[in-house]
């Protein structure tokens, strides 16, 4: 038997190109799947005659009701895997075959060598546990996949693994999509036996995959055990996030046995109650502490047990510890903004300011220039949307339009035109509105070299993109969760190595 694996799947047209990348992932990966479905139909004969490969292989032809690439009746796959000979690797090299749940008990099929799989693309399968009780076929691995919608539809991830170790079974119990992606993580370490990965980013051969090497480099899912420390952020889309990088590169330098994993969600109250609280959850998990991010900065405010004065000034928590089952909400986003700013400008008292946009961020930057001494005001869009923030703070508000800014020393753009994407493009002022102004800000970080930074150079202002706030931000986060100074330079890199 394999012991818990990093399996990568392999999915290509040919069989030599299959080969070549096979061979490329043998140096990540525990167990390579072969997904014989992809294959042209002529090119099956030259894989099966050629499969010399350094790791253990895994050969699986999913159907196309199963979420594969294969037209076949059920007649057709019985047929298919009765001529599969049970040993077809050279010596020494150990195979396994996937065979679905709908055709493995025609087949006789059980014990070590077989994946028995089944896959829901509608949701968690109904009577999950009543399943995994069919499948249950002495060594062999019980793999059950299925669409998530929401990070609780996780849940059996957790309830599989328990139940396959109080019964030594061995189970890979797979939530697929972005919500799942924190299961592939920590899959090993909680008791799943495989956890599928591709190879490159784009290769996924199905959603929610992380790349093997990201696994082990940025994760270390092969090192972590069930006493970890889980941290992780929680967002309405998680898959831009760099906190991961930063985060994961914090706990590996100062050799703690915590990792940092995305969490997306639509439904915060519902991960809350049912995963977090002690009092209500259905599941023990180790979590530490969370990142938080958009939409949920305000609306967590609810579920926590105590919050930091300042973050209750802010109306904003982008930072939760978990202390004795208690929720402690902090803000960093307000200090993380101010730091290099007072690096470029040390005394700020008396600065005008002129923020750009009213959101969640513009709290954080608003609560802490006021602090400084600075006089600010809001520019938006929406003047009687941004009002009770303007009002919160007691501070300026104006429609946000063509005018110049060049009575500010300041301008910080909040809004997140010159993002990556759509608007990457688009700058939410020029170059003759910044025109006299002392030093620009753009709180977007990905790219670092906005548009916004851009026209501000050619106007002749300093600058300062949003990377610096980003780093600060995190390095506070590391300091409320671990009680240890941040490896600054560690993070620096990490998200370096992301952003380019
Ligand atoms: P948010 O709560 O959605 O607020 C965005 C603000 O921008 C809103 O006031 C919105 O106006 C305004 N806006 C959006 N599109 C606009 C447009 N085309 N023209 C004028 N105003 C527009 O988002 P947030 O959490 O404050 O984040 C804002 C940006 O800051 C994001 O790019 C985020 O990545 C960045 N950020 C960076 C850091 C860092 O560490 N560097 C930290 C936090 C946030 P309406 O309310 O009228 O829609």
């Amino acid at each position: 038997m394999i012991k818990e694996a990093i399996c990568v799947s392999i999915c290509a047209e040919t069989a030599d190109e299959m080969k070549r990348r096979a061979l490329e992932a043998a140096e990540v990966a525990d167990l390579i799947e072969l997904r014989l479905d992809c294959l042209n139909a002529d090119e099956l004969p030259n894989i099966l005659a050629s499969l010399s490969f350094p790791k253990p292989i895994l050969i699986t032809r999913r159907p196309v009701e199963q979420g594969g690439h294969w037209i076949a009746t059920r007649e057709k796959r019985i047929e298919f895997w009765k001529d599969m000979p049970r040993h077809i690797t050279p010596d020494g090299i150990k195979c396994f075959f996937d065979i679905e749940l709908d055709i493995s008990s025609a087949l006789h099929v059980h014990g070590d060598g077989f994946v028995i799989s089944h896959h829901d693309f509608g949701g968690v399968p109904d009577a999950i546990d009543i399943l995994f009780e069919e499948m249950n076929g002495g060594d062999s691995i019980s793999k059950i996949a299925w669409k998530t919608d929401d990070i609780t539809d996780t849940i059996p991830f957790v309830h599989l693994v328990e139940a396959a170790r109080e019964t030594n079974r061995w189970v890979a119990p797979i939530p697929m999509g972005e919500c799942g992606k924190w299961t592939r993580i920590l899959g090993p370490a909680l008791g799943a036996k495989l956890t599928y990965s591709s190879f490159e980013a784009g290769g996924e051969t199905a959603p929610g995959q992380v790349t093997a090497k990201d696994l082990r480099d940025v994760y270390r899912t092969n090192e972590l055990d069930d006493d970890v420390d889980i941290c992780g952020i929680i967002g309405g889309n998680t898959s831009y996030s760099m906190s991961p990088f930063m985060h994961n590169a914090a706990f590996m330098e100062n050799r703690m046995n915590a990792v940092f994993v995305p969490l997306q969600m639509s439904d915060i109250g519902a991960f809350i109650e049912r995963m977090v609280s002690p009092e209500t959850r259905e599941v023990a998990i180790n979590f530490k502490g969370f990142s938080v991010t958009i939409p949920f900065k305000s609306e967590i405010i609810e579920f926590l047990d105590i919050i930091d004065p300042a973050a209750a000034a802010i109306g904003a928590v982008n930072t939760v510890k978990i202390e004795n089952g208690k929720l402690v909400g902090y803000n960093t986003d307000a200090q993380g903004f101010i730091e290099p700013l007072a690096k470029k400008i040390a005394n700020l008292r008396d600065m005008k300011v002129a923020v750009l946009g009213a959101g969640g961020a513009a709290r954080a930057c608003i609560q802490s220039l006021t602090s400084a001494g600075c006089r600010t005001t809001v520019f938006a869009r929406d003047i009687a949307k941004a009002g009770a923030l303007t009002e919160d703070f007691g501070v300026a508000l104006r429609r946000l339009d063509k005018d110049s800014y060049g009575d500010f020393d300041i301008v910080v753009n909040t809004t997140p035109l010159g993002t990556k994407g759509a608007h990457q493009n688009e700058s939410i002022a020029d170059a003759s509105q910044l025109s006299g102004v002392k030093l620009a800000y753009d709180l977007v970080y990905n790219p670092q070299d906005t548009k916004f930074l851009a026209e501000a150079k050619t106007a002749g202002c300093e600058t300062l993109g949003g990377f610096e706030m980003l780093l600060a931000q995190a390095a506070l986060q590391q300091k409320i969760w671990t009680g240890l100074d941040a490896p600054i330079d560690a993070m620096r890199k990490a998200a370096l190595g992301r952003l380019g």
